[in-house]
C-alpha cells in the first residue's frame, strides 16, 4: 500500500484570481473554439460544452436547442436505430454535426453503430465511446480496433482520471479523452467503491498529458454552477460535459412527476437501478448500482440556463483578461480557498 501525499483539488477548492485587463465588455468575449483532431484530421468550430449522454439529458430535443448556441450533445445510446437514422438524415446539418453518437464496447453496441452508419453515410462525424471504467485492456483494445475501422471519425473515449491512461487512449486512437470518475451529480461510484480523483486535478493532469500528444480532453462531471464550468476550462479542459446542470428542462426528457402542486422531473444516473431496470432488465447479480435517482423541480426551456452558463463564462474571461475562451487557461491563476460562498441566507424559496 502506498499513499500519495500531494494535494489534489476539486472545483470547490479554488477561485480565479482576478487580473488587470484591457477588455472592454464581456459581450466581446469569443466563446467559439476551433480544434483540429489528432487522428480524424477533422476540424470543429463550436462552443465546447457537451450535454451528457444520459437519457434524461442527451436527447434529440436537447441537441436542437443547444445547436442554436453551437453547443454539443452526446446523444444517449438508448434510441432505436431508426431514430438515429432519422436524426442524422433529416436534422439540420449544424445540429447533427454537433452531435456525438454514443456507444459502449459490447458487440451489440458496435453492430448498432454499424447499422446506423450504413444508413446515414458520412453524416456522423464524432462518436463517444463510453465506459464507467476506462482502465481495462478490453476498453483500450476496443478504441484501437474502432479507430482502425473508422479512420475519419472523431473519437471521444473515457472515462479516466490519470495521465498514463490518457496517453494510452490517445495513442490507441482517441482524439478526445473523457475525464472524470466519481464526481457526477447522480453518481455513487465513490460511495460504492471508494474510487475516484478530485475533478479539477484530474482535468489539469490529463489535459497536460493529452496536449503534449496533440490530443484533447473533455472534463466530465462535477460542475454544479457556471463558475465550475469556467474552472474546468481554466484548468485546461478543451470540452466540458454537463449532466445535472442541463437536466430537468423541457428538452431533457425524464418523466414528469406532480407532487403537492409542484412539477418535478426524474433524473438518474445511467448506472442507477432505475436505468438498469429500464434498459437491462434489472441490476445483474454480480454488480451494484453506481448511480442514484433524484426528483428535480422542472426548470422550463433550457435556453435560459444556457444563457446563464455562457454569460458566466464570458464574465470569468473578462475578470482574468481573456479575450477568448481559448486564452482562459493561460490567463488562469487559481487561488486555493477554504470557503467559496457566503451562505448566510441559505436557499430562498
Ligand atoms: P454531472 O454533470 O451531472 O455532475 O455529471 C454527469 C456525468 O456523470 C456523466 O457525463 C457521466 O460521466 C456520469 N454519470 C452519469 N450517470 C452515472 C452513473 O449512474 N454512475 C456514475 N458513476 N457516473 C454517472
Amino acid at each position: 500500500m502506498r499513499i500519495e501525499e500531494d494535494l489534489k483539488l476539486d472545483f470547490k477548492d479554488v477561485l480565479f484570481r482576478p487580473k488587470r485587463s484591457t477588455l472592454g465588455s464581456r459581450a466581446k468575449v469569443e466563446l467559439l473554439r476551433e480544434y483540429r483532431y489528432r487522428h480524424s484530421g477533422r476540424t470543429s468550430r463550436s462552443v465546447p460544452i457537451i450535454a451528457a449522454n444520459m437519457d434524461t439529458v442527451g436527447t434529440f430535443q436537447m441537441a436542437r436547442a443547444l445547436a442554436r448556441h453551437q453547443l454539443h450533445v452526446a446523444l444517449h445510446k438508448h434510441y432505436a436505430v431508426e431514430d438515429y437514422v432519422r436524426f442524422y438524415g433529416e436534422e439540420a446539418r449544424e445540429t447533427s454535426r454537433l452531435a456525438f453518437y454514443s456507444l459502449g464496447i459490447l458487440d451489440h453496441d458496435l453492430e448498432k453503430f454499424r447499422a446506423v452508419r450504413r444508413a446515414t453515410g458520412d453524416a456522423i462525424e464524432s462518436v463517444c465511446i463510453d465506459v464507467a471504467n476506462g482502465y481495462t485492456e478490453t476498453f483500450i483494445d476496443f478504441v484501437r480496433r474502432f479507430r482502425d475501422e473508422f479512420k475519419e471519425l472523431t473519437i471521444m473515449a473515457g472515462n479516466v482520471v490519470t495521465a498514463d491512461i490518457t496517453e494510452a487512449l490517445i495513442l490507441a486512437g482517441a482524439d478526445i479523452v473523457k475525464v472524470g470518475i466519481g464526481p457526477g451529480s447522480v453518481c455513487t461510484t465513490r460511495k460504492m467503491t471508494g474510487v475516484g480523483y478530485p475533478q479539477l486535478s484530474a482535468i489539469i493532469e490529463c489535459a497536460d498529458a493529452a496536449h503534449g500528444l496533440g490530443g484533447h480532453i473533455c472534463g466530465d462531471g462535477g460542475c454544479t454552477v457556471p463558475g465550475d464550468v469556467a474552472k474546468a476550462f481554466g484548468g485546461g479542459a478543451d470540452f466540458v460535459m454537463l449532466g445535472g446542470m442541463l437536466a430537468a428542462h423541457d428538452e431533457s426528457g425524464g418523466e414528469i412527476v406532480e407532487r403537492d402542486g409542484c412539477t418535478y422531473r426524474r433524473f438518474y444516473g445511467m448506472s442507477s437501478e432505475t436505468a438498469m431496470q429500464k434498459y437491462a432488465g434489472g441490476v445483474a447479480h454480480y454488480r451494484a448500482s453506481e448511480g442514484k435517482e433524484v426528483l428535480l423541480p422542472a426548470r422550463g426551456p433550457v435556453e435560459s440556463t444556457v444563457q446563464e452558463i455562457l454569460g458566466g463564462l464570458r464574465s470569468t474571461c473578462t475578470y482574468v483578461g481573456a479575450r477568448k475562451l481559448k486564452d482562459l487557461s493561460k490567463c488562469t491563476t487559481f487561488v486555493r480557498v477554504t470557503q467559496q460562498l457566503n451562505e448566510v441566507f441559505g436557499r430562498q424559496p
